[in-house]
């Protein structure tokens, strides 16, 4: 059997006009929808629409704060209660930015984590209007199993992911070459993997042009 490696590679560059075209879509309105916590409380699948996964602290709500400009969003999703709900955004009337809930946080109960690794099972599984999962990294801690975890499911619900390296300011000069190799031999064992990754840092703002031109390019036709 040939085994094919796909070379992953970090967005660096964009057209232009995309970045135009993403800087434009963050910069209109972005209001919080709902949050959902069953698959029938779901709004209408009339747009296509991009999630946010992560583990709990790998600064999820911080990139949205980011991209969007807006410090309000991510307290809406950071609001005790909402933390475990699916978290719907609109990007005026071009799309869906999601939110999903946090995972890996060891101190939640059992039952609690059952029930949302239901609920996300079910929305990565049966969202039809779902264009792309942006599966969030820390860049000093690489893929971990409950990475592993999510992207598997994402493999098999042939949800196609793109990885996020988020905190790129925070590994000392030198180690960071070294965990984004680390993050290439994981993300290769993935078939729903996208081969570009995208490096953000949500505190100097490195990255966020790239990230939001790939928003762009799923959302905008
Ligand atoms: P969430 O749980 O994934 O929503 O994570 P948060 O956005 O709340 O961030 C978790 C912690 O990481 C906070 O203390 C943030 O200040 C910090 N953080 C988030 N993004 C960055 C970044 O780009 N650089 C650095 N140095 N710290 C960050």
């Amino acid at each position: 059997m040939t085994v094919i490696s796909v070379p992953f590679t970090i967005m660096t560059e964009a057209e232009p006009e995309l970045i135009e075209r993403g800087r434009k879509l963050f910069a209109g309105p972005c209001d919080f929808v709902k949050g959902v916590v069953a698959m029938d409380g779901l709004p209408a699948a009339d747009r296509p629409e991009v999630c946010f996964a992560g583990r709990s602290n790998v600064g999820k709500s911080s990139l949205i704060n980011a991209l969007t400009g807006r410090k309000a969003l991510a307290r809406a999703s950071n609001t005790p209660g909402r933390t475990q709900e699916i978290n719907y955004f609109a990007l005026g009337n071009t799309g869906y930015l999601v939110d999903l809930p946090g995972y890996g946080y060891a101190q939640a109960p059992l039952a609690k984590v059952e029930k949302w690794q239901e609920l996300l099972r079910r929305y990565l599984a049966g969202r039809v209007t779902l264009a792309r999962a942006f599966v969030l990294i820390d860049a000093r801690h690489g893929v971990k199993t409950v990475d592993h975890e999510i992207m598997t499911l994402l493999d098999r619900s042939a949800v196609s992911f793109q990885a996020v390296i988020t905190k790129a300011d925070k590994p000392r000069a030198g180690t960071f070459d070294q965990s984004l190799t680390a993050v290439k031999a994981d993300l290769a064992k993935h078939a729903a993997a996208y081969p570009e990754i995208v490096v953000t840092s949500s505190e100097k703002g490195d990255g966020l042009d790239m990230l939001r031109a790939a928003i762009a390019r799923l959302l905008v036709e």
